[in-house]
């Protein structure tokens, strides 16, 4: 049985205090109830990556990072290195976020360059793909997703690919309030299964998981995570409330 995974991207969000409060309501509620079979990963802003760091040190919490630059140090003002997050203990990287490819330009090449660099400092990317609102009405939703695997993943050896999560992220979906429906999650997970399959073989593709992000909260996640090729979620807006990423993480019918 693959490990599911709840994975919460805080995005540009909370003040320090706010920060400290929210972690450590998770760090406290994940102390005090067994949850099963699911990793639960905390994405806050990289200057607070230390203190959730700090925060979930003897917890099952584990801290991701939002981003990371492909090179490992330099004059590269601004960035952030692997090697720096890997010193700090970060165990996840979400690369390839859909607000990453759009306001900052973020390309698949360099995609695959940020992939290598937490590769080779033992860091697992959480990688989304998925297609805009256009893209789906055009009928060209699998094609998208196909055309980011093969140019940001698909370089991978199968030994490396087995370091990597998978976030299926409509585009349409995301802090829109409009979630994909379970079928639609579903059917799409299964072809990007079938297509890792096809790549890496079908041991690599049952031990991949892959998570749905795109307005997943605490009513909708149960039905969601249902699904027999849904592993988990990437979540936005509802993970900046400690009581709703509760109830995501509580999802799973058999979490406890
Ligand atoms: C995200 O940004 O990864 C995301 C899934 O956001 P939201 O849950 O707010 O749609």
């Amino acid at each position: 049985m693959r490990n599911r995974i709840v994975a919460g991207n805080w995005k540009m969000n909370k003040t320090f205090e706010e920060a400290e409060g929210l972690v450590f309501e998770i760090v406290d509620f994940l102390e005090e109830n067994e949850i099963i079979n699911t990793e639960v990963v905390i994405c806050p802003p990289a200057l607070y990556l230390e203190l959730a760091s700090d925060a979930a040190v003897e917890s099952q919490v584990e801290i991701g990072a939002q981003n990371v630059y492909a090179r490992e140090s330099g004059a590269y003002t601004g960035e952030i290195s692997a090697p720096m997050l890997q010193s700090m203990e970060i165990a996840y990287c979400i690369i390839g976020h859909s607000e990453r490819r759009k306001y900052f330009k973020e390309s698949n090449e360099l995609l695959a360059e940020k992939v290598i660099a937490c590769l080779n400092n033992d860091i697992r990317p959480i990688f989304c793909i998925g297609e805009t609102l256009d893209e789906r009405e055009a009928g060209n939703h699998f094609k998208v997703v196909e055309d980011q695997l093969n140019e940001a993943l698909f370089n991978l050896s199968s030994g490396e690919f087995q370091n990597i999560v998978i976030a299926y992220e409509p585009v349409w979906a995301i802090g829109t309030g409009v979630t994909a429906t379970s079928a639609q999650a579903q059917e799409m997970h299964a072809y990007i299964r079938s297509l890792l399959a096809g790549k890496y073989g079908s041991d690599v593709a049952d031990q991949t998981r892959i998570l749905y992000g795109g307005s997943c909260n605490a009513l909708n996640a149960a039905e969601l995570f249902s699904n027999p090729d849904v592993d988990g979620g990437l979540i936005g807006g509802a993970s900046l409330i400690g009581h709703d990423f509760i109830e995501i993480i509580k999802s799973f019918p058999d979490a406890s």
